[in-house]
């Protein structure tokens, strides 16, 4: 009786997955969770740095270093959270593969095979920084230019505080809202009686300040949200796909598009070329992993799917290799946007090809010595 060896991998895989993943509970919510009390407790620090005295031109100047260098520390501990998110993401990915080789190779009564996933997360992080231009510090250079441009707003709220001689209690409540953007989470979380939601719009509202107007003292904020969620996501997108290229019973990668995918007003979209097409001869969507393309798009849920080596017999004599692609014609894809405008289908067309074709260039020199 033929056994599903696919379906026994791929549960383990989906497990692992909604284990690290999963939005309630997974590590990006994790990350957003520290994310947030890290802001907050900025927050808290500065008030105590304002503390009860009126905020006089010799103090604003004080108080200035004090808040830089509670941006700074900010920075840093930024930086180790993404590190760590994206370690703990990345050996989740891993292990998921070693969990289902194990299941999988139980399951056909077949002897384990000496695999070891290790190294997985060190490399999916490296491969990372290659594929990224080499640009290994890019979430902190997005931090560090944020840094710079909050500095300038609170220098301008300094000024302005001095200019209308606020209380220390004023300038307390009115930094905390614009620092926060009235964002209710971090608020919240800030664990100070006069910093209170309420208080702080209050005295927004009669000092008539606009938070909008500091925008970027608060940009941070919004930027290193966004930054953890995709670092993260693509963190464990890399770690999987390498995985996927060490595990003895992965033959190939499945494009598989997220479940809201096909009611999106964008589709059909690159994520449904790659996803519907068989470009390699592998079936719809199937890819030897190496030239499994990067995301396509911002926000894209895509992601690869290990298609299984059917045959126990044949587990461990290797995946599909790495193949020199062809271009999406549009010849080929004309059903598929057939609703569609032609500017719309030749955009993504491009789009398809111009990651098909990084990704084969990649995996060309990554892989070059086996
Ligand atoms: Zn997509």
């Amino acid at each position: 009786m033929p056994e599903d060896y696919a379906e026994e991998y791929r549960k383990a895989i989906h497990n692992a997955r909604n284990k690290v993943l999963n939005p309630r509970s997974g590590v990006p919510k994790e990350a957003y969770k520290v994310l947030m009390s890290l802001y907050a407790r900025m927050i808290s620090d500065i008030n105590k740095d304002i503390g009860r005295e009126a905020i006089t031109a010799e103090r604003a100047n004080d108080l200035k270093r004090l808040i830089t260098r509670r941006f700074n520390d900010l920075g840093d501990q930024l930086g180790m959270l993404f590190s760590r998110g994206k370690k703990k993401i990345t050996e989740g990915a891993a292990e998921a593969h070693a969990i289902a080789v194990e299941r999988t190779t139980t399951a056909a009564g077949v002897s384990s095979f000496s695999v070891s996933f290790n190294d997985i997360p060190d490399r999916a992080l490296e491969t990372m920084m290659l594929r990224r231009g080499l640009n290994a510090k890019n979430y902190q250079s997005v931090i560090k230019r944020g840094l710079q441009r909050a500095a300038t707003d609170i220098d301008d709220y300094l000024a302005s505080a001095v200019g209308r001689g606020v209380s220390a209690d004023r300038a307390a409540k009115e930094l905390a809202g614009i620092l926060s953007r009235n964002n209710d989470t971090v608020l919240g979380l800030v664990e100070d009686g006069r910093l209170m939601k309420s208080n702080i719009n209050k005295a927004l509202r009669t000092g008539e300040i606009d938070v909008m107007d500091y925008r970027d003292a608060s940009q941070i904020l919004y930027d290193s949200r966004r930054i953890v969620v995709t670092e993260i996501n693509t963190a464990h997108r890399e770690a999987d796909l390498l995985a996927q290229d060490r595990s003895p019973i992965v033959k190939a990668s499945k494009w598989q598009v997220s479940g809201r995918h096909y009611g999106l007003p964008s589709s059909p979209c690159v994520c449904t070329v790659y996803h519907e097409t068989d470009q390699f001869g592998l079936g719809p969507g199937v890819f030897p992993t190496r030239n499994f393309p990067s995301t396509p798009h911002p926000h894209c849920g895509c992601y690869p799917e290990a298609v299984i080596i059917e045959d126990p017999a044949q587990w461990g004599t290797g995946g599909e290799p790495l193949q020199e692609p062809n271009d999406f014609t549009e010849d080929q894809l004309q059903t598929m946007f057939s609703d569609k405008t032609d500017y719309h289908m030749k955009r993504q067309i491009d789009t398809a090809n111009k990651y098909l074709n990084l990704a084969y260039q990649f995996a060309d020199k990554r892989f070059a010595k086996g």
